[in-house]
């Protein structure tokens, strides 16, 4: 049996917590220790997984080397701060996605650099904030994501997320949304980019307590395990100098030396 325990990093900006005034203080009696700790607090019942609570003030932006290199999940929740992110730490995010590492995509996080570097669309979306109820509905039975999860459920007081969201077309809808107001949203979706498993999930804006739902809470501990790699793929190198079979063909170009047309995207691969 396999003793590795799940790696779960949970990025938050923690901004909204520590906003001064009523505001701050109606979000800190939600989340008194940030959304991150409430997070890995609450999804912390399960022996099969380690879980990192970390934020942007710390060194590195919260995400050095060394915790990025071994986080097998790395769940992301950012609103007013994307643009502070390092576009390095996002191209080293995209790079771990790619060779396997799960990620999961909390609410505002939609509009993520790192969001959207994957997706390569803008991911806009309708949004009001007028404290409407939410229905979700799940439209993949059978999928691990929604195991345990009700075929439908409401949030009495929601931030309204709504169609059109300009997200790739290959992404699986795992749930809709129906708000009171009457719009609809594709409130939960996977992706696959390389190795890596994804999954955006909208419910979570900071001023209602909706990560401690229990139909929530459920959703991303199916999400946690369901995105986990089986393996991380090593960084993929892309010259082959040697070949597998024997090349009888005489290269027209042999005394000619190619190599400086290659030198620029090899040296910047050698970076990656
Ligand atoms: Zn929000």
């Amino acid at each position: 049996m396999n003793s590795h325990k799940i790696q779960v990093t949970i990025w938050n900006e923690f901004i909204h917590e520590r906003t001064s005034g009523a505001l701050g203080d109606h979000i800190r009696k939600i989340y008194p220790d940030g959304i991150h700790r409430h997070l890995a607090a609450s999804l912390l019942t399960d022996p099969r997984c380690t879980l990192t609570p970390v934020s942007l003030d710390q060194p590195s932006q919260g995400l050095p080397d060394a915790l990025l290199n071994r986080t097998d999940v790395l769940f992301w929740w950012g609103h007013c701060a994307h643009q502070e992110v390092a576009d390095e730490l996002v191209e080293r995010i995209a790079l771990r996605v790619q060779q396997g590492m799960g990620l999961i995509v909390l609410h505002s996080g939609h509009r993520s650099k790192i969001f959207r570097r994957l997706m390569g669309t803008e991911c806009r979306l309708r949004w009001r904030e007028a404290g409407e109820k939410e229905r979700l509905w799940v439209a993949a039975p059978g999928h691990p994501i929604v195991r345990g999860v009700p075929e439908s459920f409401t949030l009495p007081h929601t931030e309204m997320y709504g169609e059109p969201f300009d997200i790739p077309d290959d992404g699986k809808p795992i749930f809709f949304s129906w708000y009171e107001g009457g719009n609809v949203f594709r409130s939960g979706v996977t992706f696959q980019r390389g190795a890596g498993k994804i999954f955006y999930f909208s419910p979570g804006h900071e001023t209602y307590p909706i990560y401690h739902d229990e139909n929530v809470l459920t959703v991303l501990r199916n999400a946690l395990f369901w995105a986990a790699p089986v393996e991380m793929l090593p960084v993929r190198v892309t010259h082959q100098p040697e070949p597998p079979e024997t090349i009888r063909t005489i290269n027209p170009l042999e005394t000619i030396d190619t190599a400086v047309l290659h030198a620029p995207s090899e040296s910047k691969e050698k970076e990656l």
